[in-house]
């Protein structure tokens, strides 16, 4: 078989706009700008996209495994979950646990990280508020001490991408200090911090709002909290889980319209769950059951996670939020591949890049997945 493949006929999705009937080349393990004379041609249906392949920066799992316990071969398979639903690099997240698990855990992963299989890991927890705690087992959060954020980070060997903290608490603000330093990225997240705390973390160099308006106070007409301060501010990139459970459409195209496409990241927030189905799963030490594909703690009802996968989230942020496809692009792949420091190699169709794309057709629907070059879900 040829190992150049050009897929034709395709509204292609590039950085600098959409090609009707454009074309992408691709050589070996990367897009190519011509086409070599043996490349095997794949004409797509009229009114097929080519997109770039998806970046999930907060994941905890999929495929009926974990992410946050699961063995090596668990978490392979929730990456291999997400890939057929276009997720082609994706960040591993934890959940709240002992500090000698979660060591434990970021030696695990970063080797899976050092062979490519994931983009790095993100701590969830334990550094998080105990009054927006959501799915993270209360008995073990811990105050964000730098020190405990530092034995992570070595503990990940140079592959924590992003901490989720809650600022406000004791030794927030040294920590995001410590973590903007290594170029590792300060999200602000399960926060309990009023408007001008958050304006302090964001100013000592946090860069990312995790999953804004989840397990965080709402917007205040006297107290605008965390909220207007991530939203309003040009160095935040505002996470945001679109499933239709997580924000009411009309908060999420709030948010999407005011933080605009170059500040928002859409992610999944997964559970294992995701591409699986209902039943009872672990979400680190904590119950939780997932009922008409919402996950909720057994104790409490808080929501858990998502069974979210980004080729729904895509769907469903063109056609019942109805924005444009380009700007979606953005907030799926490059931004989070930016965010990550990845963008040379992923997040856009460019020559020299990684033949990371999603194929869909017209209605949105996933038709083809291919990762480094190879089909991971072949179209037909
Ligand atoms: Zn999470």
């Amino acid at each position: 078989m040829a190992t150049s493949k050009v897929l034709a006929g395709a509204q292609v999705v590039l950085p600098t706009g959409t090609l009707s009937n454009g074309r992408v080349i691709v050589d070996g393990t990367r897009i190519s700008g011509s086409a070599p004379a043996d490349a095997e041609t794949i004409d797509l249906p009229p009114g097929h996209w080519v997109v770039p392949g998806f970046v999930d920066i907060h994941n905890h799992g999929g495929g009926g495994a974990s992410f946050t316990s699961g063995t090596v071969e668990d978490v392979l398979k929730g990456v291999h979950t997400h890939r057929l639903h276009g997720t082609t690099t994706v960040v591993a997240s934890t959940v709240t646990g002992e500090m000698d698990f979660l060591a434990q855990r970021a030696g695990l992963l970063a080797e899976l990280a050092e062979q490519g299989d994931i983009a790095g890991i993100h701590f969830e927890g334990p550094f998080i508020s105990p009054c927006r705690k959501g799915a993270h087992s209360e008995a073990l959060l811990r105050d964000p001490d730098p020190a405990d954020v530092r034995k992570l980070m070595d503990a990940a060997h140079g592959r924590a991408k992003m901490f989720t903290l809650a600022t406000e608490l004791p030794g927030g603000i040294d920590s995001v200090r410590l973590l903007a330093e290594h170029g590792v990225i300060a999200a602000i997240g399960h926060t309990d911090a009023t408007y001008e705390q958050t304006q302090e973390a964001i100013d000592a160099g946090a860069t990312v709002a995790t999953h804004l308006y989840n397990a965080m106070p709402t917007l205040g007409h006297r107290a605008p909290g965390p909220i207007a301060a991530l939203l309003e501010d040009e160095r935040i990139t505002v996470e945001l889980i679109n499933d239709g459970t997580h924000l009411h459409p009309a908060s999420f195209e709030l948010a999407f319209h005011h933080a605009g496409a170059a500040r928002t990241a859409l992610i999944t927030d997964a559970m294992d769950a995701a591409g699986f189905g209902d039943g009872r799963y672990m979400l680190g030490p904590l119950e939780v059951v997932v009922l008409d594909s919402v996950a909720r703690l057994v104790e409490g009802g808080s929501i858990a996670g998502s069974t979210l996968t980004l080729d729904r989230a895509f769907k469903r942020s063109v056609t019942v939020d109805r924005l444009p496809v380009e700007d979606v692009v953005r907030a799926i792949s490059a931004n989070p591949a930016r965010l990550l420091g990845m963008y040379d190699t992923v997040g856009s169709l460019e020559p020299g890049k990684d033949a990371d794309l999603v194929v869909l057709d017209a209605e949105f629907e996933l038709k083809g997945v291919m990762r480094k070059g190879e089909w991971v879900v072949a179209p037909n």
